[in-house]
């Protein structure tokens, strides 16, 4: 039996969570890999050493003296190793690290030391061997996640050490060069070396008794989801509810691993359970709420549009044309919205305007921005009548005007559009009714 455990960056930003940490690898000998992510906050208005390191780097890009801000990304960590009582010094580390920074080495090798330095306390902490992510865990030329070549390489290794730290977050590309994942991506690490070593289960320690109905944030005191699938999980992590990256799903799901979440500072808790499928009913209709703001809805009318072969295609084309990639596609018999992420589209949007009456010739244009998407989501809502009714009602009792509903042919969720202003009415409405009142 193996346990693969990754620890995000709260519970590593001081020696006092290190020791949490600690107690919970040596209360368990089978969390035989750990994945450290870099120091993160230790207070609410704290610094993410990851970030540091951005900043550092950008300074040291910009060809401008980054002396004082590298010797506060040391100080982090040597308030984590004097706290420990750790016989280590990264002095050597650092001279690297400020030579590779003068040689502009790139901002995904300067994020990287985040966890490159946590994961070489980490090993001296426990007494662990140390594995250099970049030696595992690889890129093709095009930057993708090699899955094939890593899961050899770092099997091979794994069978070789009986128990070791993987770094989170990073690996390298086939020249060597150091590469991030995006961000959050210890998560991914984890997930990978579990499909790796085979292990029963991947835990996740974060600062949060598990996956919660809804962002803590917007609800106080959410519930816990005490059973989730990986497909329910991946809709609400796309969707915001940043507890998992979005992609740390697929190499344990491949393998049928479980995902256990739970927290460094409530150990007892029982966290929740990500698995393949299961019989276990959630206690609610809803599995969880999640969402995002900043979308813009492109109306796009034209009558007869219905009968048009290849509009719709076409429509995207113009989107395509311009490198925007869309979320949601709602349409009527004369009409067709696409939802994009305002962001990306602000800066484009005349050129897909044009794109559009050269594509599509359309009776009129309209766009809407400052919008929010949210998610409600559940494998419940299959086999429950007037999902999308009480929807409606709760949030027409808040007063919120629905702009947009999508429902996936999986009935595993309901898409809401609404204005970014109403956006957190809008999921404490639902929240309510399916979880509070569960009228
Ligand atoms: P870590 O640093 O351990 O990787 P993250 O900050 O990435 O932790 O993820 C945990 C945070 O996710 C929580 O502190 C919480 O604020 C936020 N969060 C957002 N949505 C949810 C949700 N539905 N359930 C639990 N936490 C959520
Ligand atoms: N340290 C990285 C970040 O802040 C990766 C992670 O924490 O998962 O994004
Ligand atoms: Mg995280």
């Amino acid at each position: 039996m193996s346990k693969v455990v990754k620890f995000g960056g709260s519970s590593l930003a001081s020696a006092e969570q290190f020791k949490k940490v600690g107690s919970i690898i040596r209360a368990d000998k089978e969390r035989k890999y750990v994945v450290p992510s870099a120091p993160g906050k230790r207070f609410k208005d704290d610094t993410k050493v990851t970030d540091m390191l951005y900043e550092c780097y950008d300074l040291a890009e910009a060809g401008k003296d980054f002396k004082a801000a590298l010797k506060a990304i040391k100080e982090r960590y040597e308030e984590i190793i004097a706290g420990l009582q750790l016989e280590l010094s990264l002095d050597e580390e650092f001279k690297v690290i400020e030579k590779n920074f003068k040689a502009k080495l790139g901002s995904n090798y300067a994020a990287s030391r985040g966890e490159y330095l946590n994961g070489i306390i980490m090993a001296s902490y426990l007494g662990y061997e140390f594995i250099d992510s970049a030696t595992v865990i690889f890129f093709d030329e095009n930057g993708d996640f090699d899955a094939d070549k890593t899961n050899e390489v770092l099997s091979a290794k794994l069978t070789e050490c009986k128990k070791a730290v993987v770094p989170g977050f990073y690996g390298s590309l086939p020249d060597g060069t150091v590469k991030t994942f995006s961000r959050g991506g210890s998560d991914v690490t984890g997930s990978i070396v579990a499909k790796a070593c085979k292990a029963d289960v991947y835990e996740n320690w974060t600062d949060v008794s598990g996956f919660l109905i809804a962002d803590p944030r917007i609800i106080e005191n959410p519930r816990g989801i005490e059973v989730i699938t990986y497909r329910e999980l991946r809709e609400l992590s796309y969707m915001g509810a940043t507890v998992l990256h979005e992609d740390a799903i697929f190499p344990v799901r491949q393998e049928g691993i479980p995902i256990n979440i739970r927290n460094t500072n409530a150990p007892e808790d029982n966290g929740t359970w990500i698995v393949g499928s299961t019989c276990q009913k959630s206690k609610y209709v809803i599995t969880g709420i999640a969402g995002k703001k900043g979308f813009c809805a492109v109306n796009i009318e034209k009558d007869m549009m219905n009968s048009e072969i290849g509009f719709g295609r076409r429509v995207l084309q113009a989107f395509e044309e311009n490198g925007i990639s869309f979320e949601h596609v709602p349409s009527g018999i004369d009409t067709m919205t696409v939802f994009v992420h305002q962001d990306e589209f602000m800066h484009k949007e005349q050129k897909v305007v044009a794109g559009l009456h050269r594509l599509v010739n359309p009776d009129s244009i309209d766009i809407e921005a400052d919008l929010a998407l949210i998610a409600v989501v559940g494998r419940g809502m299959k086999s429950t009548r007037g999902t999308a009714g009480r929807i409606f009602s709760a949030l027409a009792h808040s007063n919120v005007n629905v702009k947009m509903i999508d429902q996936g042919s999986s009935e595993l969720n309901i898409i809401i559009g609404v204005a970014n202003e109403d956006f957190e009415t809008a999921i404490k409405a639902i929240y309510d009714i399916f979880v509070i009142t569960k009228l």
